[in-house]
């Protein structure tokens, strides 16, 4: 007999009621598979993928309430009772006062950037983003990186390494002045460091900076309830606050947010943009009717604001956040204690290979974290994504590509739809690709679309 751990589990706080079955097609297919998308995940039928761990976008499984709620949509086109539900869903959990929804997170970021972005401004942001700063740049804007060094480093454990470089912001302040700075763009959590957390002390602080040169903060909210799980768990003093109290304590050091309802919210479609200030928010509406449709649907039908209405109600759950970033950080153990190369701490929505250490003999210009995300599928049909060089994409003067020090490829746990078996048999898949590490290959880019390139570009191998 093996000795009984001592530890207590924790255990989803839902029960299964609908299934849907999964296919795994054959070796052989997989690689053809592969090869017609141009070993652009992206590019693959999602009929031909196993375990679909592509993103946590719009992927996740709704509840039987939010599901009773899509049979309450009011189709009206002009002041459906399903967006006064999420108004009062948003100006509930995260206090913001002016809402107006958009189809998806980047309809927000867009109206955004044009109301408040002049050409020659600069955006500050922990880290990028890659729709958020398209729409930056798009409006005229530069986004400047000021983010803490140690998100860079893959191997450091700081456990809030989405925090604002208080320094560097500052003498970003002192070098253009805050009259070109018209907000600074915080991000919680940061996707692209690894889904790291900003704790609240820091959002703390950069606003009583910003404060100090009449500065505004947005939010990039997509994530902000994991965000705030993680302030729970690891911030001194937030222990016995509720996910609930903390996002709404989070959200008051910003003037707004843009958000992607199909992270945080539990919807596949949605999104919304958020605002303290009526004369902003007057702007907003009046290009939302352009962009998106009349600002009380902004591009979305009744019942699905009625989904996500009820989703954030749920996303707030304690229960539901841990076990939802509790399986993401269960699938991150088992690799890093296989000893492959993880990004550390292990997120909140995802684990992230280090294609660097993975394929050291590959280099950048050469694509390995591409390479690695085709080859995973190759070998087990799990889909991943690259977030490295191609994501990156190129300098907006320059024409140069952007070297980031992070190449990446993003295993991204959908909420509430893959078991802890799942995850295993994920594992064991990577586990199998870091073993035949020594025999990978780099990849060439046969197309490059000019936008947002990681969606679209095709590779063939060296
Ligand atoms: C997904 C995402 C967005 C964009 O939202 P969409 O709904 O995909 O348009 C913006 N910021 C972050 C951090 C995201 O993860």
């Amino acid at each position: 007999m093996k000795p009984r751990p001592t530890k207590r589990s924790w255990a989803e706080p839902w029960k299964v009621k609908m299934v849907e079955p999964l296919r795994m097609i054959s070796a052989d297919e997989r690689r053809r598979a592969i090869a017609a998308a141009g070993y652009n995940t992206f590019l693959l039928r999602s009929e031909d993928v196993y375990i679909d761990l592509l993103t946590d976008s719009g992927t996740s499984a709704m509840s039987d309430q939010q599901w009773a709620g899509m049979m309450l949509g009011d189709e009206a086109y002009a002041g459906s009772r399903n967006f006064y539900n999420l108004e009062a869903a948003i100006q509930k959990y995260y206090g913001y006062r002016y809402i107006t929804p958009t189809h998806q997170g980047r309809g927000a970021e867009n109206i955004l950037s044009q109301i408040c972005i002049k050409p020659g401004d600069y955006v500050p942001g922990n880290m990028y983003f890659t729709t958020t700063r398209h729409h930056q740049e798009a409006a005229g804007g530069t986004f400047v990186d000021v983010v803490i060094p140690e998100a860079h480093d893959p191997a450091n454990e700081f456990p809030f390494k989405g925090n604002v470089d208080l320094e560097a912001l500052a003498a970003l302040i002192a070098r253009v002045g805050a009259a070109k700075i018209p907000y600074v763009c915080v991000a919680a959590t940061v996707n692209m460091a690894g889904g790291q957390p900003i704790s609240m002390a820091n959002m703390q602080a950069v606003r009583a900076l910003t404060r100090a040169h009449g500065i505004r903060i947005f939010l990039d909210a997509t994530r902000a309830v994991e965000n705030a799980w993680f302030i729970q768990q690891l911030e001194p003093g937030y222990r016995d606050r509720s996910v609930a109290s903390i996002l709404l304590e989070f959200c008051s050091y910003s003037d707004g947010c843009t958000m992607s309802g199909k992270k945080d919210a539990l919807v596949n479609i949605g999104g919304w943009l958020a605002l303290n200030d009526k004369d902003l928010y007057d702007e907003a509406s009046a290009l939302v009717v352009v962009y998106e449709g009349l600002h009380t649907y902004g591009g979305m039908a009744g019942r699905d604001m009625e989904a996500m209405a009820r989703g954030i109600a749920e996303s707030v759950s304690d229960d539901h956040m841990t076990a939802r970033i509790g399986q993401v950080q269960y699938l991150g153990e088992m690799l890093h204690d296989w000893g492959v190369p993880v990004v550390r701490p292990i997120g909140g929505h995802a684990v992230y290979l280090d294609a660097r250490a993975f394929y050291p003999h590959i280099p950048q210009d050469q694509f390995p974290a591409q390479a690695l995300a085709a080859n995973l599928y190759e070998e087990s049909g799990v889909r991943a994504m690259e977030r490295g060089i191609v994501s990156a994409g190129r300098d907006k003067l320059t024409g140069e590509n952007h070297h980031p020090k992070l190449e990446l490829v993003r295993l991204t746990i959908p909420r509430r739809v893959y078991t802890q078996a799942h995850m295993d048999v994920t594992a064991e898949s990577v586990a199998a690709v870091w073993d035949a590490r020594a025999s990978a290959r780099g990849l060439r880019m046969t197309y490059e679309p000019r936008h947002l390139r990681f969606f679209q570009a095709r590779f063939e191998p060296i």
